[in-house]
């Protein structure tokens, strides 16, 4: 269970879930500044910078490895590879859409869209609709944040400013979205904000919703065991110390750990859905990213990232 979440909370930008937005966008920043990057996300930064969270705008300090380094290394590698592991996914997910497009999908529909700026950095066909569902306080910084900085939408870009655990398909209906028409959808970085029921729930609706060709995108949760959180607590406990990072919400804390939660890519199959899952291990070994010393791969409980036709 999660001991800082109650069954109907709410959030912006700057406080409980809505924080984790930032988190990741920053690593989606500091990607994009890599000479390798996976990825490019031009929009990340501007999105992390006017936050005001005070503590995930430190992320975009490039010094910041290193001077975690000088602290405990171990921790500079669990930072590198968090970071890499970012990159890794949102390149999964970007490669999800460019073959959804390709495949003549022109609705889209972006669960928990947070600080994601697909829908103004992807090469969208003309038609593109672009349904973001979050909570109305993150949808409304990040559409006015980069209004401010001129950025426009790649394709038509709607808002559904509405809480997953509500009634959300009549949301997105009202909204203007067609469930006849084939969707491509996506669920990164949402599932462990849900917890195990409400994971299910999401799936039957989005089942519900979907024409044939269809088409989901998710990142499943990697339960670790809970000593290992334990110990990964006290020593992030340690650093924020030294940083000043004393004010941070503790993410793990907002998640719910389940241990009893569907595997998707074998829920989605049981229900009309092709699936296939790739874990998150391989896929950042196969991009030369995994970073992590044997000694911190700990007992597994990593993420898969599944991608399912209907
Ligand atoms: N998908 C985005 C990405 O990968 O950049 C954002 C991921 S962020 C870790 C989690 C997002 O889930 C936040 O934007 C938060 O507001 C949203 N979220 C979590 N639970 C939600 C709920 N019950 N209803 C609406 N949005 C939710």
């Amino acid at each position: 269970m999660s001991s800082l979440r109650t069954d109907d909370d709410t959030w912006d930008i700057a406080t409980s879930v809505g924080t984790t937005a930032v988190m990741v966008a920053a690593a989606r920043a500091r990607e994009t500044e890599r000479d390798d990057a996976l990825i490019r996300d031009p929009y990340a930064k501007i999105l992390v910078s006017g936050a005001g969270t005070g503590v995930w705008e430190r992320i975009l300090d490039p010094d910041l490895s290193a001077k975690i380094a000088e602290v405990d290394a171990e921790i500079a590698a669990i930072f590198e590879h968090m970071g890499n592991y970012q990159a890794v996914r949102t390149r999964y997910f970007d490669q999800f859409f460019a073959d959804a497009a390709a495949a003549g999908i022109r609705q889209i529909v972006i669960l928990a869209s947070g600080l994601d700026s697909r829908a103004y950095r992807l090469p969208w066909p003309d038609g593109t609709v672009v349904y973001e569902i979050d909570q109305p306080k993150v949808l409304e910084y990040k559409a006015a944040r980069l209004a401010e900085h001129g950025v426009q939408p790649a394709a038509r870009r709607v808002e559904v400013a509405v809480d997953l655990r509500h009634d959300w398909p009549k949301a997105l209906r009202e909204a203007g979205f067609d469930p006849t028409k084939p969707t491509a959808w996506l669920a990164e970085g949402l599932l462990m904000y849900l917890p195990a029921a409400a994971q299910d729930r999401l799936f039957e609706l989005i089942t519900e919703l979907s024409a044939a060709g269809s088409r989901v995108s998710v990142e499943t949760v990697g339960v670790q065991a809970e000593e290992r959180r334990e110990q990964m607590r006290e020593r992030f406990e340690r650093i924020r110390g030294m940083f000043g990072f004393e004010e941070t919400v503790d993410v793990a804390e907002l998640m719910y750990h389940d241990p009893d939660r569907a595997d998707v890519a074998e829920w989605l199959e049981a229900h009309g859905w092709r699936a296939t899952a790739v874990t998150s291990v391989a896929e950042m070994r196969r991009l030369d990213r995994w970073v992590l010393p044997e000694a911190l791969s700990g007992d597994g409980g990593f993420s898969q990232f599944v991608t399912a036709q209907k």
